[in-house]
């Protein structure tokens, strides 16, 4: 492990950073440069973002005896990030065989429509169970898994549940971090990355409650989540009109990390377009936990007309960016008490009902279609047609159809959960990264002393991806960063 202290400040470069370097499409917002700093602190690994890929990388390091300190901008009591706001859901394959690692690998790809990153999902492959296991050993507990309806995967949720288990995890981490010897630092943020004179990064000038103060380390890993809450790099990258789209997380969420990254000479990828983001329909009160994603590929789907739009076994991802070309983007959930006794069915339920998220019955379509205020005969007619259209678990000879999952809607009560509106849940571009966790110049080249893990990192989703699946990536390539910032 190098000490990067030992290097005179004349002989080291700090970066511009969070508030300077702009990503290639993005005018700078500021140009204030951080003056010298006040102090400096000494470490092997400085990590950026209390969230699932800092606490796995910072455990990880400091586990193995590395002195580690983790920047987060929030304060103490809203450690974590997303993470903190998370469902907990982390997707596994089936079993440890070959068969079903492979089948993981296959579906990840199949939903980034072959532009997603496949050495992330070999490695999700590989390492995510005995990843989960190594989260148990530190006091995390899991409810047993359970397979995803339409994909060769299953989930494995913090308890007690959805919604309720990862701000527990998330502290219990800091516990252990701490316990080895790491320490935190809130209201603390990362602006610049400092260079040595080998072109190796060593270390990062932030700003908090000391003011400015270099922390000097052998290695710096940027784990400081996604970009969805910088309207800025939205509207430049994923759609004009992004920056309007409701952010379910956390507004911190500012793309600091691709910034920092690309000051270092990172390169960018999967930034494109609507692609690059997971939007997904939710509820618009409840809109970070108000995701009806379990129980979606049961229902049917209508717009404000009372009319199906898409296939709803597609799952959540595909809806949410179908719902935004809907009249006012906007969707209602209509179910029976058939659907909403399945296992997914009362799972939404359960979960909804503790949030207080109204879930409309009613005793006839009829009835149903007036307290969601769509024209009464369309939505008969929706309901009339996609019956007559159910041929076993699929459809035939309607458009949309339904490829799985098709229930005929029956009565006798009838269910809605409304209105639902697009969110952004989290993005999917960001910083170029090897299976090390290493970042890579455009060309491929290893920035040295520089790592990146989550949301931000690899860019291992594109269109669409796998319910849990960000969490395993958090998990998985953070842990890795951890080892590589060390090794
Ligand atoms: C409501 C909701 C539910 C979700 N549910 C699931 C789920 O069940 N399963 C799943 O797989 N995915 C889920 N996701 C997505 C998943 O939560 C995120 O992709 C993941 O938590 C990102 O983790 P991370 O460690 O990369 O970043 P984060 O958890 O966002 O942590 C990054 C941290 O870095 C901090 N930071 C940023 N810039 C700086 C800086 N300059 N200096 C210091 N600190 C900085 C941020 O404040 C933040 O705390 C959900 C997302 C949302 C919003």
């Amino acid at each position: 492990m190098t000490n990067a202290s030992n290097i005179p400040m004349s002989r080291r470069t700090v970066l511009a950073g969070a508030s300077v370097a702009g990503f290639a499409a993005v005018t700078p917002v500021s140009a204030s440069l951080l003056p010298d700093p006040e102090k400096t602190e000494d470490y092997d690994v400085v990590v950026i973002g209390s969230g699932m890929a800092g606490c796995a990388a910072a455990l990880e390091a400091a586990g193995s005896g590395a002195r580690v300190v983790v920047l987060e901008k929030l304060a103490e009591n809203r450690m974590g990030g997303n993470s903190a706001l998370a469902g907990g859901l982390f997707a596994a394959p089936l079993s440890a065989s070959d068969a079903d690692k492979s089948a993981f690998v296959a579906d990840f790809e199949g939903k980034a429509l072959g532009r997603g990153n496949s050495e992330l999902y070999r490695l999700m492959a590989q390492n995510i169970t005995g990843d989960l296991a190594w989260l148990s050993e530190n006091g995390v507990p899991f409810n047993p898994p359970v397979p995803s309806p339409t994909y060769k995967v299953q989930t494995a949720t913090v308890s007690p549940g959805a919604y309720m288990g990862m701000p527990r995890m998330l502290q219990g981490l800091r516990d252990r971090i701490t316990e080895a010897g790491g320490s935190f630092r809130f209201e603390t943020k990362a602006q610049q990355l400092i260079m040595n004179d080998r072109a190796a990064v060593s270390g990062v000038r932030a700003v908090g409650p000391d003011g400015v103060v270099d922390f000097n380390a052998g290695a710096v890993v940027i784990a400081a989540g996604g970009y969805a809450g910088n309207t800025q790099v939205m509207e430049a990258y994923s759609d004009p009109n992004a920056g309007a789209l409701m952010v379910r997380g956390v507004t911190s969420a500012t793309g600091d990390g691709l910034l920092m990254g690309q000051s270092a000479g990172a390169g960018l990828k999967g930034m494109g377009g609507v692609m690059a983001l997971h939007i997904a329909a939710v509820d618009t009160v409840e809109t970070a936990a108000g995701n009806p994603f379990m129980i979606l590929p049961y229902c049917l789907s209508v717009n404000r007309n009372g009319a199906r739009f898409i296939d709803e076994s597609k799952g959540y991802v595909a809806h949410g960016k179908a719902v935004l070309s809907q009249p006012q983007q906007q969707a209602s959930l209509v179910f029976d008490g058939t659907i909403a006794a399945l296992p997914a069915g009362e799972g939404t339920l359960g979960t909804f009902r503790r949030l207080g998220i109204n879930i409309i019955e009613a005793a006839s379509i009829e009835e149903l279609a007036e307290s969601i205020d769509v024209p009464v005969d369309a939505l008969v007619q929706t309901v009339t047609d996609f019956n007559a259209a159910v041929q076993g678990d699929k459809t035939e000879g309607i458009e949309p159809g339904k490829a799985a999952l098709a229930h005929r809607i029956e009565g006798p009560t009838y269910y809605a959960i409304h209105p639902l509106a697009p969110g952004v849940t989290l993005t999917f571009g960001g910083l170029m990264i090897n299976g090390n966790s290493e970042v890579l110049e455009a060309d491929g080249r290893v920035i040295r002393g520089l790592y990146a893990a989550g949301e931000g990192a690899g860019a291992p989703f594109f269109d669409d991806y796998v319910g849990g699946a960000s969490l395993t990536n958090c998990l998985v390539m953070g842990r890795i960063a951890g080892r590589s910032a060390i090794s």
